[in-house]
């Protein structure tokens, strides 16, 4: 495929399947990876370690201001971009249930959002970038090149995480990994900034009852046509 300088947005609900299709669509087009979802499971790691009130909005932002959250460039073997928080490389370390649980309520913030959004803006301004998250292409990047809003029935979605869930932890239960999916999604569409929606511009796909490789190649078919209009 001809390549064009670009930013590729990828949306939508936990579970939806875009870090899986959005590092692939990045994979096979050489550009990098961001999961904007990791930057703000980092600040979640963040308020767990060092026992900030997920609900203090002032207290997370100091955290954010005198912790280092730096991200390492993608390598040869790899498209995503790894996180460090005080130099440490924490990418393993952002999806346990605890995090998973915080998360939501970290993100809910304004000032949070404000200087997360201002990393990603940096970093997609290199171009050749795919970033996945809740609100990429309607708040962050609203001039993105092509926008994409993922979605899943709420069943599929629970069945993925389930299953990722219990390559670590093999006892982990349907019924935890519902709680917390509903919980997520609930606080993610409801919160006053930067709320999940559609753009009005964005493709929407459904994944529920298509593969990965369906979902890349018309990823990539979008891709395609906004290159050829
Ligand atoms: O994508 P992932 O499920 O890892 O995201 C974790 C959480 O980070 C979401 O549930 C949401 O609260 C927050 N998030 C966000 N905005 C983004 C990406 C993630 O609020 N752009």
């Amino acid at each position: 495929m001809v390549q064009i300088a670009s930013t590729i947005t990828i949306d939508g609900p936990a579970g939806a399947g875009k870090t899986t299709i959005g590092k692939r669509v990045a994979e096979r087009l050489g550009y990098s990876f961001l999961d904007t979802g990791a930057m703000y499971r980092a600040v979640a790691l963040l308020a767990y370690r060092y026992q900030v009130n997920p609900q203090d909005e002032r207290s997370l932002v100091r955290l954010i201001t005198e912790h280092r959250l730096d991200t390492l460039p993608p390598t040869q073997s790899s498209s995503i971009i790894r996180l460090l928080v005080d130099g440490e490389d924490v990418t393993s370390q952002l999806h346990t249930p605890e995090i998973g649980s915080l998360v939501s309520h970290v993100s809910q913030w304004p000032a949070v959002r404000q200087k997360l959004a201002q990393e990603q803006r940096k970093l997609a301004q290199q171009g050749n970038f795919v970033l996945a998250g809740r609100d990429i292409g309607t708040i962050v990047l609203p001039d993105a090149d092509l926008k994409v809003f993922l979605t899943a029935s709420l069943d599929e979605r629970i069945a993925r995480r389930l299953a990722e869930r219990r390559r670590v932890d093999p006892t982990t239960s349907a019924e935890t990994v519902r709680a917390e999916l509903i919980a997520r999604d609930t606080l993610d569409s409801h919160r006053k900034a930067s709320p999940l929606r559609i753009a009005s511009d964005a493709h929407i796909l459904d994944t529920t009852h298509i593969s990965i490789e369906e979902a890349v190649a018309q990823v990539l078919s979008w891709i395609k046509q906004e290159q050829n209009r």
